[in-house]
């Protein structure tokens, strides 16, 4: 025990596991980036698949390194997610978002990502008109991007909260369609609005066989429920051409644009006027 209490301020013993170390050190350094201001917004373009027109942005977030430069989210979402900082990253997200989308034309919507630990341990809801409020822009302006796991745990509580949200007049997508377990059973159990086909499927097309059938059902799914189908990772021209001949309704990925700093989008629009 005297040993324990000396212990404690030794921090990084020398036997101590690399990984747990790492991750230590990334705790550390993820507080402190909070507190520094050094996380920003990237905005990828979502565009109708009938009309070529930018319908709206995703917001990515992004972590500028002091050292290591720009660090994408698989980098630091899961370990925020454990030590619950994603609460106030994402509270920040949604904030800096809304605030950024109320300054473009009022037909273009901007989505955001939400997290499951938001939904568990954050007060969403509380969230959301906050960053609503204080940036004046309209809920029908904003979407919600979840996966299937928001309604895997808690599915009560996380199933009212989401209600709630689309009663304010919100709107809901489920994210990365098709990677879990349970997707069509969630489409039954809430009235979402968009539906995120997964870069996996996507990315497949190319090879014809499995992937093909599953986006075209997919795609015919959504419109006979009324639900808007987005394709995600959409990187060559065949592909669109496909997705669009497929019944698909919007497409998001490098062949239209990577995600971009905020800067980029008013010539980004100013390009596809008239599209
Ligand atoms: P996601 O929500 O599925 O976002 C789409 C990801 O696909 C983004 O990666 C985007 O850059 C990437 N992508 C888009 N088009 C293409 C393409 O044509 N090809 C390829 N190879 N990739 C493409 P990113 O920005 O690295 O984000 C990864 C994940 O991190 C997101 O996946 C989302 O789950 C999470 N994430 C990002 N921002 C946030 C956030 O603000 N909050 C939360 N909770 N999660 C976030
Ligand atoms: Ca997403
Ligand atoms: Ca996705
Ligand atoms: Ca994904």
């Amino acid at each position: 025990a005297k040993d324990g209490g000396r212990r404690a301020f030794h921090f990084f013993e020398p036997g101590m596991d690399a990984r747990v170390r790492a991750r230590r050190l990334l705790e550390i350094d993820l507080r402190r980036a909070m507190a520094a201001g050094e996380f920003e917004l990237y905005y990828q373009p979502l565009v109708s698949l009938k009309s070529g027109a930018i319908t709206g942005f995703e917001a990515l977030l992004r972590w500028h390194h002091p050292s290591r430069g720009l660090v994408p989210p698989a980098e630091f979402i899961p370990l925020s997610e454990e030590i619950g900082l994603i609460v106030p990253l994402g509270e920040w997200v949604l904030r800096q978002a809304c605030a950024e989308a109320a300054r473009w034309p009022a037909n273009l919507k901007v989505a955001v990502n939400l997290s499951s630990v938001q939904f568990k341990t954050g007060n969403v809801t509380h969230a959301v008109l906050s960053a609503l409020a204080n940036s004046g822009l309209p809920a029908s302006r904003l979407e919600l991007e979840i996966t299937e796991s928001i309604l895997l745990a808690e599915s009560e509580a996380n199933l009212a909260t989401l209600y709630r949200l689309r009663g304010l007049g919100v709107s809901v997508s489920m994210d990365d369609f098709g990677t879990g377990y349970s997707s069509l059973s969630y489409l039954r159990a809430f009235p979402f609005d968009k539906i995120k086909i997964d870069r996996s499927f996507v990315s497949e097309l190319s090879d014809g066989g499995d992937c093909m059938a599953i986006v075209r059902a997919v795609a015919g799914l959504g419109s006979s429920l009324g639900i808007a189908t987005t394709a995600e990772g959409v990187e060559t021209g065949e592909q669109l051409a496909w997705l669009r001949n497929e019944g698909c309704t919007e497409m998001q990925g490098y062949y239209f644009s990577p995600p971009v700093p905020a800067s980029k989008i008013a010539p980004m629009l100013k390009a596809n006027e008239g599209a």
